[in-house]
């Protein structure tokens, strides 16, 4: 019997009805992009994270470059990143023309490390992205701080932490724009691809619909060069089915989180925390070992699936070879590249492979 890293039919299997007649319901308008369901999606979602403004796009991808587009960021200026997230993050601000700086994660949260991202502020800095990486915020109240006092302007990429909190307030409302991600194996994942802005400034919020959509205020005026970045109505009307399933869903992974906590706490291996006053939202379920290569293979000889989430780092991979970084300069990035392994975690995962998983985790060490 395998366990699997990620199982999305079940999920399609249990919500069938609802989405095959929203799917069935959208065909039949004939409205195939933009439209009224994204248009309410958009609200629906913003309103869970008490945020103004939602701009529904083609992918979380495409939120992070138009965030960037509409703050002014271009050739020149300076994004600071940190080393470890998906290469997303760093690739939005090469298409921005500007430059990624990255910066360390702190070595308990595997989140932008304040510190870090202070040092390497130069007056190009433009922005700077802080990740909630695998579902848990980063620090923002220092980070938003740091970033007042030089006048940089903060994006949140949420992409993997839809419904998560920063000192009871939901992320994606805390920077000046947070971009989502609807990958299908993000907690809140469309059938395709699907990506959301969200900001609480009107006027950001009126560039990036512009940029979204050809910068089309009236059709065939075009007001600036823009992008066909927009989003699938088909996907819109799914992403509100499931957006109605989010809570319970989000409940859901963090009760396996916690049954993962106390069966492999005792092993003295280091298992992913929810920092102090932190919603994690375990997008991914993290535990780090020195002999990880070893570990994963072990696993998958008793037929359990996991996954790395990042073995590389950026400043060590290809895209960003020409901005000169070297092995030692990120050693909390560097060390998650080579001791950190995903577990399976999602909703509709049993307890009984929860407890396979750990058993086989605990026999190994
Ligand atoms: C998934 C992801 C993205 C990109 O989102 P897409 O919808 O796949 O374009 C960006 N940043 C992070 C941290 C992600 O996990």
């Amino acid at each position: 019997m395998t366990v699997k890293f990620l199982d999305l039919g079940q999920q399609y299997r249990a919500i069938k009805e609802e989405v095959d007649a929203a799917v069935i319901a959208t065909l039949e308008s004939s409205i195939f992009v933009l439209g009224p369901e994204v248009d309410a999606f958009e609200r629906e979602f913003v309103a869970k994270h008490d945020v103004a403004h939602g701009i529904a796009m083609h992918s979380g991808t495409a939120a992070l470059h138009l965030a960037m587009l509409a703050l002014g960021v271009g050739p020149g200026d300076e994004v600071i990143v940190p080393a470890m997230t998906f290469t997303a993050t760093a690739a939005a601000v090469c298409y921005c023309g500007a430059t990624p700086v990255f910066a360390d994660v702190d070595p308990k949260s595997h989140t932008l490390d304040p510190a870090s991202f202070e040092a390497r502020i130069t007056p190009k800095t433009k922005a700077v992205i802080p990740v909630h990486l695998y579902g848990q915020p980063a620090d923002l109240d220092p980070i938003v701080a740091i970033a007042d006092r030089h006048g940089i302007a903060v994006i949140e990429d949420a992409a993997q932490a839809h419904l998560a909190r920063y000192n009871g307030r939901p992320v994606g409302g805390i920077g000046r724009i947070s971009c989502f991600s609807f990958y299908p194996g993000k907690n809140l994942g469309a059938y395709g691809e699907g990506g959301l802005a969200a900001t609480d400034d009107a006027e950001l919020a009126h560039k990036m619909r512009l940029l979204r959509d050809w910068g089309q205020a009236r059709k065939y005026d075009h007001e600036m060069l823009a992008y066909n970045y927009r989003m699938d109505s088909i996907q819109g009307a799914i992403l509100r089915v499931k957006l109605r399933h989010l809570e319970g869903w989000t409940e859901a992974r963090r009760q396996r989180a916690s049954l993962y906590q106390s069966l492999l706490q005792a092993e003295g291996a280091e298992v992913a925390q929810e920092m102090p006053g932190r919603r994690h939202v375990y997008h991914i379920f993290s535990i780090f070992y020195p002999e990880r290569d070893r570990l994963r293979q072990h696993l998958a000889d008793q037929g359990i699936e996991t996954s790395l989430h990042y073995p590389v780092p950026l400043h060590l991979q290809k895209p960003y070879a020409h901005l000169g970084y070297r092995e030692g300069e990120f050693p909390a990035s560097e060390r998650v590249g080579k001791e950190q392994l995903s577990l399976p975690l999602y909703p509709e995962l049993g307890e009984a492979e929860i407890e396979r998983v750990a058993a086989a985790v605990r026999a190994f060490s």
